[in-house]
């Protein structure tokens, strides 16, 4: 037992894993890991297995159901996702703490950024998902190794749970995270932190994901185009409809981000998809921005021949800072405040696994991975010596609520 109540042991006892801790980030971001990817986010989670399992708690794989989406053809498909890895133990003690990450990343498998390697003498490693997250999950299993080698370790059970569809918006996983969640008093998500001082995410806003299909009429251009009724262009006055509602309510935005429709030039085309993003910053928003969507829809379909149907919702709803949310921030200043770390949070307008824990009630901070920056770019970085500094500053939370309780 290295550790009693000497918590300056922790700094050293990082300090001598350092290396070893930034070589399975390397081994973990050299096996292409995109959320569609299942083979290489089987191969990531094989390599957790192995390693978590020195922790001594149980594990299993758990299937999630197949993520629907509309295809070009404004039709319902189904696409196979990665299953969940979730690891426990002392799931009889009275203090339960929900560890939550991702394994997949943004980057597909024919993505150019692929290559992992470091940068500025040893400083940075720069490779796909070393900041988000795979560096998160390096730090989340030292720190628990520290945490098991703790005399008050026992005070407390923990449950990781690894999912492979978080860079999707966990269409799959976000049932498994929501009922898991309801037996925690408090959870950590291994997300980067918000900027390379370190700080952390606060608030969140809410994220919707909606498909707009519009059916038109098709007919030959050339022999009876005014028979036809145009998708493509319906769908554009929509889209201006849609573009003018910024500015109506704070903070609401629609990106429309994704268009497919026709086939060739010489034919009226008969089906156009659209894609948006809506982000709210409170629940009332998310009412109102979707109220909005109806009513444009509704509009529409008054036309004669032509038909729009909206499929999709919120996802994420707002993350809010309750009271109890809040002093688990403050629990995590403070702690960090004592390792020399001034950290404080900010409101964001990007969305985690961590609004889905604050949708159950469950207080959260998700954004205890590691420090780095430019991560969904090629240029993503993680910096080497936030792996051991995050470590230590987890192992400490931990440390303190299995010592001291969180009520
Ligand atoms: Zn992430």
């Amino acid at each position: 037992m290295p550790f009693g109540d000497h918590t300056s042991d922790l700094t050293e006892y990082f300090a001598q894993h350092q290396q070893q801790m930034l070589d399975l980030v390397i081994e973990l971001a050299r096996v292409n890991s995109g959320s569609l990817n299942l083979s290489g986010i089987k191969q990531v989670r094989s390599i957790l297995q192995d390693h978590f399992a020195v922790l001594g708690g149980q594990q299993t794989v758990m299937p999630v159901a197949p993520m629907k989406f509309i295809s070009d053809g404004g039709v319902q498909e189904e696409r196979e996702l990665g299953s969940v890895l979730r690891i426990w133990k002392r799931p009889e003690a009275p203090l339960q703490v929900l560890l939550l990450g991702h394994m997949d990343t943004v980057f597909g498998v024919d993505h150019k950024f692929q290559e992992v390697r470091l940068l500025d003498e040893g400083r940075l490693l720069h490779g796909p998902g070393v900041t988000d997250m795979k560096g998160g999950l390096v730090v989340l299993l030292w720190a628990l190794q520290a945490l098991e080698q703790n005399k008050f370790a026992d005070n407390i059970g923990w449950e990781v749970l690894l999912t492979a569809d978080e860079e999707i918006g966990s269409p799959g996983s976000a049932e498994i995270i929501a009922n898991c969640a309801k037996k925690h008093s408090l959870a950590f998500v291994f997300e980067p932190a918000l900027d390379e001082a370190g700080n952390l995410a606060g608030a969140r806003k809410g994220s919707a994901n909606y498909t707009l299909v519009m059916h038109g009429k098709t007919a030959h251009a050339g022999r009876n185009f005014f028979e036809g009724r145009n998708a493509i262009c319906k769908m554009a006055d929509v889209i201006s409809e849609i573009n003018s509602l910024h500015g109506e309510r704070e903070g609401v935005t629609f990106n429309v981000g994704y268009i497919h429709g026709g086939e060739v030039v010489n034919s009226v085309p008969e089906i156009c998809v659209c894609k948006i993003n809506v982000r709210v910053p409170k629940m009332l928003d998310a009412d109102w921005a979707h109220n909005c969507l109806q009513t444009i829809v509704q509009e529409i379909n008054e036309y004669d021949q032509y038909t729009l149907e909206l499929h999709g919702g919120f996802q994420r709803k707002p993350k809010e800072l309750d009271p109890e949310t809040l002093r688990l921030y403050e629990l995590v200043q403070e702690i960090a405040a004592k390792q020399n770390l001034q950290l404080s949070w900010q409101s964001c307008g990007g969305v985690s696994d961590g609004n889905n824990l604050s949708e159950v009630g469950v207080p959260n901070v998700d954004t205890l991975g590691v420090r780095g920056g430019k991560i969904h770019s090629s240029d993503e970085y993680l910096v080497v010596a936030s792996l051991t500094e995050r470590a230590e500053l987890l192992a400490k939370i931990l440390i303190s609520i299995s010592e001291n309780g969180f009520k």
